[in-house]
């Protein structure tokens, strides 16, 4: 790590598909994340973004390069200490929201906790107040279905925080979703951001909603060909 604010750092990472043709997705990428970044990767379709955001979610491995979240060489791990990295480190937001049609809002918040080891009376404290912090506090019983698309996905925003990750990862969030919906989201994501300086990692191919966070960076190619700070 080159300081305490560097929560993910990568270098010379590359990866390389060649299941019959070979594609250079991601190619020589230098990267450095610090705690409480609010950030987007951008980039047309096919540059690279999900394969770079799985890579940092240690949901994929690269070719070859080095990257370290949280303190942590991800690339030296072995796969079990990898995937406890994932359920320790990372929250997940995911195009569709991915919740399980049969439970409650409340019972798909408490889901990661039990998994994660908690009680059945913890979970349910810690869901119940994370759905009260992404304003569906009176929707906690109800099904997925019973849900407008921009609910859901405020319940699987509550998901994927209910494990307190250091860093949240989104592959296009909002892609599902009208814009009132989509600014809905970031506008909770953000205050998520400021209220607990949780690091945000967003894959947009929408250029407004990139502008909502404070660095853009833009793949082309496989390659980081931008990388702007905001104000
Ligand atoms: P983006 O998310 O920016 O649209 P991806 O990261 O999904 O781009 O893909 C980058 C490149 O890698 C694309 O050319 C894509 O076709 C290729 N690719 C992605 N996943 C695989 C895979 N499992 N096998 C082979 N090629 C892949
Ligand atoms: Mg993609």
């Amino acid at each position: 790590m080159n300081d305490e604010s560097t929560i993910i750092e990568i270098k010379d990472l590359s990866k390389v598909y060649s299941d019959g043709v070979e594609v250079r997705a991601l190619d020589g990428i230098e990267l450095n994340i610090k705690r409480g970044e609010f950030l987007s990767i951008i980039g047309p379709s096919g540059s690279g973004k999900s394969t770079l955001l799985h890579i940092i979610g240690i949901l994929d491995t690269p070719t070859t390069g080095k990257i370290t979240i949280d303190g942590r060489v991800i690339t030296e791990m072995s796969e079990k200490d990898r995937s406890q990295a994932r359920n320790e480190i990372l929250g997940f937001i995911f195009q569709y929201h991915h919740l399980l049609p049969d439970f409650s809002a409340l019972e798909n918040v408490m889901m990661p906790l039990l998994i994660g080891g908690k009680s059945k009376n913890e979970a349910k404290t810690i869901a119940a107040s994370l759905l009260n912090d992404v304003g569906l506090g009176d929707r906690m019983n109800h099904r997925p279905a019973q849900l407008s698309g921009g609910q859901a996905q405020r319940v699987a925003v509550a998901r994927a925080l209910a494990n307190n990750p250091s860093i949240v990862i989104g592959d296009e969030p909002t892609g599902n979703l009208d814009t009132k919906s989509s600014d809905m989201i970031y506008e909770l994501l953000r205050k998520l951001n400021r209220d607990k300086g949780q690091t945000f990692i967003l894959v947009t191919h929408d250029e407004k909603m990139a502008r909502k966070t404070d660095r853009i960076i833009r793949l082309v190619d496989g390659k980081i060909f931008e990388d702007n700070y905001f104000e």
